[in-house]
Formats: C-alpha cells, sequence, structure tokens
C-alpha cells in the first residue's frame, strides 16, 4: 500500500528526516509514535507532498509519488488530518465536506453525522465559530469524505475532551473494518496501543523501533528511553 524508502527531508538547510523507511500493508493501522520535535509531522509532509524528500523514495499503491504535486498524491487516495486543525474560520462545516468529497459510495455527509453527532448539530456553523474539539471532528470528517485509500492522522486526539476521543476511536474502528489503512501519529500512547496493527518509533529523525503494541506495552526499557513514559 505504502512503501517509504530511505527518505531525507529538509526545511532549507535544516537537515530532519535523516533515512526514513517505513511499510503499511493494505488495511492495517500502523501507528508512528516518538517525543516533540523528532520529525512526525514532516514524514506526514513528505508523504503528502507537502515538503517532498530531498532523497529517497515513496511508493503508494504501486506508484512513485515522491515528486507528485499535493494535490495529485490527495487524487490517488491519500487523505489528511493535519496536525492543529487548519479548518477554514468563513466555511460551514457542510461546505468544508462539500469541498472535500471525493468518489461514491463509502463516506457521505449522512454517514459523518451518525459517526459524529455534535458536528451534525452545527452542519451550518462557520469552522471559527467552533469549539476546538468541533474543530478536530471537522478535520477527521473533512478526510473521511474525502473516501482516501490511506489516511494519515497527524495527533488527532489532540485537545479533544474523552467523550470526543471515544467518537474518534469508533470512527478509527468504522475504517478499519471498511478496510482503510491508516497511519496514526499520536502523543497518547494507549490510545496508539488500542487500534495499531504495527508501531514505529521515531527519535532525531530517524526509525529507531518497530514492533507489536504487545511488544511495545512489554517494553519498559523502550517506552522510557523513546517516549518517555
Ligand atoms: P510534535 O510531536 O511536536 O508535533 P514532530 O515529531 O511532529 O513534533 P516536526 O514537526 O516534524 O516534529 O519537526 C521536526 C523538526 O523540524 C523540529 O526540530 C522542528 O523545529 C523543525 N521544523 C518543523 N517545521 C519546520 C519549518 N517549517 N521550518 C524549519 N524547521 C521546521
Ligand atoms: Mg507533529
Amino acid at each position: 500500500m505504502l512503501s517509504i524508502q530511505d527518505i531525507h527531508t529538509y526545511y532549507g538547510d535544516s537537515y530532519i528526516l535523516q533515512g526514513v523507511s517505513l511499510d503499511l500493508q493494505p488495511g492495517t493501522v500502523v501507528a508512528l509514535l516518538g517525543r516533540n520535535g523528532v520529525g512526525k509531522s514532516t514524514l506526514v509532509r513528505s508523504i503528502t507532498g507537502l515538503t517532498p524528500p530531498a532523497r529517497g523514495r515513496i511508493v503508494f499503491k504501486g506508484v512513485d509519488i515522491t515528486r507528485l504535486p499535493a494535490y495529485r498524491i490527495a487524487r490517488l487516495g491519500i487523505g489528511l488530518v493535519p496536525q492543529g486543525r487548519r479548518v477554514f474560520r468563513s466555511l460551514s462545516v457542510h461546505e468544508h465536506l462539500q469541498v472535500t468529497a471525493r468518489g461514491t459510495g463509502g463516506w457521505t455527509v449522512e454517514k459523518i453525522v451518525d459517526l459524529f453527532p455534535n458536528l451534525g448539530n452545527r452542519m451550518r456553523s462557520q469552522g471559527g465559530k467552533l469549539s476546538g474539539g468541533e474543530q478536530q471532528m471537522l478535520a477527521a470528517a473533512r478526510a473521511l469524505v474525502g473516501n482516501p485509500d490511506l489516511l494519515l492522522m497527524d495527533e488527532p486526539t489532540e485537545g479533544l475532551a474523552p467523550l470526543m476521543v471515544r467518537d474518534l476511536g469508533r470512527a478509527i474502528e468504522s475504517l478499519k473494518a471498511a478496510g482503510t489503512s491508516i497511519l496514526l501519529v499520536e502523543q497518547q500512547l494507549a490510545f496508539a496501543l488500542r487500534y495499531a496493527d504495527i508501531v514505529y518509533i521515531m527519535s532525531k529523525g530517524q526509525i529507531v523501533h518497530r514492533c507489536t503494541p504487545a511488544e511495545l506495552s512489554a517494553d519498559a526499557q523502550t517506552k522510557s528511553r523513546y517516549l518517555g513514559v
């Protein structure tokens, strides 16, 4: 589904991703963990074409997407829930969902409302008038109506109240059941371990560990060294 092969990514002169490789099999959830500033969002930006790598290769569904512009990568079926929401202040919830709708079947506005009832009550509200949690839900909903084959979620639980974390968990379960692949960047270890099939850990721009959630749960040394827990 997704194969990241030894990518190196820079912001100007800052050398951030220093040879990252990662594989994601169809229909699986891969969790990407690591402390603040290690390069998790930079990896997401590299995949989506927002900050393309200077070296290395990224292959999605057999297509080399390393040098494709972001809009073409999105059209191939990669959805993004960006860190920090990024909703439009003056567009209503309904307009957000109309803008990103892609493909037929799968996720429709009606299904989204079933999944996120809070959002259903706010369809006519402007993005800027939503609470932080509602904006985060909208960011997830906007990615879902694009019916992606691969969904990249960059810290989707950040700033969410427990009830909304539960709704988001239900969304991930529905996506998994429908065969969607997910790359889940998370700070909440328990949440990541609950949904992941495979866990990768980053430190200082490199992948330093790959294991199953059960293995990580039992590995106090790795958790304290790379995750500070
Ligand atoms: P967090 O958990 O806080 O979201 P992260 O693992 O997602 O962290 P990145 O956002 O990928 O980390 O940042 C990796 C490094 O790149 C950091 O040192 C950061 O300061 C730097 N960085 C991020 N964005 C830029 C930018 N636009 N220009 C220059 N440096 C940047
Ligand atoms: Mg980040």
